[in-house]
């Protein structure tokens, strides 16, 4: 005990600490683990209690959730963690129960997109008792999902509420930022051209938000197989409306976009790849696209400048990788 400060061994002595075992107090002293899912999930509880909490991701750049399936060592920490957060929606499709049992121990168990107002989501054709979970592509409903979050740190750490009320503020003033930057650089996409086709159904908030119409060769989970007739039936339309791009996603093989560029190229209509849009993943952990924000700004941004709208080569902060 001979490293404490006299004014934190006093604060531990009034909270009763001072009589447990040293390991429980090491564990005492250091912030409580605040555990998400997905990596949009873990920078909105990093921007919102990052001071007062450890936040860790468990599913990490580059996997797909909806295939997400956590090993022992994962359910170990999320059985070990003090609050968890995951968006919800069936999104974590193979989480489900272990996050029930956490809940079970009392633990708070967040799901942040399932607190927004259902009039606000898209239906799931899948599963009709849940809404389409993509919510995070729409800044606007993103921002508007962090309010339970910022509620159950609150609660948790009373003493950092008037810092999470702050950082609440913050992120939606940083989210209607790049809300305001999506709707000038896809506005300026010519209507034809105004189709974003994709591996997976991840992009309808994103469209309906921006105006633009949305097709994707696999369903809104990734669960079943690309099937022939879908892309048939996209490549017809690429060719028809003459759309000069389509996209791969980081966390869906790019397998069947690459068949609809040669399906379109079979017909005489070039058809290039626009780029690597991030979905259910953000990019590398550290880099900008490692943000939720890196990661809308580059959609937008990649998106924009391959279907003819205007959007400057490294982004709304300049921070894109080149
Ligand atoms: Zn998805």
């Amino acid at each position: 005990m001979n490293t404490c400060s006299s004014m934190h061994r006093r604060a531990l002595l009034a909270a009763g600490l001072l009589s447990l075992p040293a390991p429980a107090l090491a564990q005492a002293r250091r912030p409580p683990l605040a555990l998400c899912t997905v990596g949009m999930v873990g920078d909105m509880v990093r921007s919102l209690g990052g001071a007062a909490f450890r936040v860790e991701t468990l599913i990490g750049e580059g996997v797909d959730p909806h295939l997400f399936r956590p090993t022992r060592n994962d359910i170990q920490r999320i059985l070990g963690a003090d609050l968890l957060f995951a968006n919800g929606h069936r999104l974590e499709g193979r989480m489900g129960d272990v996050l029930e049992r956490a809940r079970g121990a009392g633990k708070p168990v967040v799901m942040v997109a399932e607190a927004l107002p259902r009039e606000r989501l898209r239906a799931n054709p899948d599963y009709p008792d849940a809404a389409d979970p993509h919510v995070w592509m729409d800044p606007t409903l993103w921002a508007e999902a962090a309010a339970p979050a910022a509620d159950a740190l609150s609660r948790f750490a009373p003493a950092a509420a008037q810092d999470i009320a702050a950082a609440l503020a913050a992120w939606r003033a940083r989210l209607a930022r790049l809300d305001a930057f999506a709707r000038t650089a896809l506005g300026a996409i010519p209507a034809p051209q105004r189709l974003l086709v994709t591996a997976h159904d991840a992009f309808a908030y994103f469209g309906a938000r921006y105006g633009i119409e949305v097709a994707s060769i696999q369903g809104l989970s990734t669960e079943a197989e690309a099937n022939l007739a879908r892309i048939e039936a996209l490549v017809a339309t690429l060719v028809a409306r003459r759309v000069p791009a389509v996209f791969a996603e980081s966390s869906v093989p790019d397998r069947a976009v690459r068949a609809l560029i040669e399906g379109a190229g079979a017909r005489g209509q070039r058809v290039a790849m626009g780029g690597n849009l991030f979905s259910d993943a953000m990019g590398r952990p550290g880099t900008y696209e490692g943000t939720y924000e890196g990661m809308i700004d580059h959609n937008v941004t990649t998106i924009a400048r391959a279907l003819g709208g205007t959007a400057p080569p490294r982004g709304l902060n300049g921070r894109l990788a080149a």
